[in-house]
């Protein structure tokens, strides 16, 4: 596996060019899978002006198992987590473990709900990506994907790098085929009666390019 991708099982103390990821590698836990760089953040299905941080790079439990989505969607959703925010890569990854362990052990998911999530560090995280259906919103997860801001966005708004990586995401998953050219945009109480995305980011996505005052039919 970790040769597969180009990788070099060593002790993770040694220096590695790109990034270690876990049980790739024989023997005990310290050895692991130093990947090059390149396959850190640009696989394919991404694009370099988005950082995006890949399931194996925060460390993601596998998922039980896959809904595939048929592409390209129409509809795109603005969640936040109402949990706890993070300002550096190291808590949001502690966070991104705690919301896939609740998702998965308390709610009965098969994986992490949503496909991407943002950090207050400007990361995208990759969840379920664009790749299989999530489960973040009722009766829309089989033609939408969604991103969640990690944090409660009630009484202030995510900072500027994190509101840009969220667009820069969607413009991405338009420019690879992923969303419809003339998609629309919704946060979750457009379809919902929840206060999710928050009072102060639902109102700012308002002015947000494709976002359609007129609520999804549901076939
Ligand atoms: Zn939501």
């Amino acid at each position: 596996m970790c040769h597969n991708r180009n990788g070099t099982c060593q002790e993770d103390n040694l220096p590695c060019s790109g990034h270690y990821v876990n049980n790739h590698c024989s023997g005990h836990a310290s050895r692991r899978c130093c990947l090059p760089s390149e396959s850190h953040v640009q696989d394919s299905g991404y694009c370099s002006n988005v950082k995006v941080i890949s399931r194996d790079s925060w460390g993601a439990r596998r998922p039980s198992s896959i809904l595939p989505i048929s592409t390209p969607v129409p509809l795109f959703f603005i969640h936040h987590t109402a949990g706890h925010t993070c300002f550096e890569t190291n808590q949001c990854i502690q966070a991104l473990k705690g919301i896939q362990n609740y998702h998965i052990d308390s709610r009965g998911y098969n994986d992490i709900g949503y496909s991407f999530l943002i950090g207050q560090d400007g990361n995208v995280y990759e969840g379920r990506g664009w790749n299989s259906q999530g489960a973040h919103t009722k009766n829309h997860n089989d033609h939408s994907f969604a991103a969640s801001f990690m944090g409660n966005f009630m009484s202030h708004l995510p900072v500027q790098k994190a509101l840009d990586a969220a667009q820069a995401l969607i413009e991405c998953g338009v420019a690879k085929g992923y969303i419809e050219g003339d998609y629309s945009l919704y946060g979750h109480r457009d379809v919902k009666a929840t206060s999710c995305p928050g009072d102060s980011l639902y109102n700012h996505i308002r002015a947000w390019p494709h976002y359609n005052t007129v609520p999804p039919t549901l076939e």
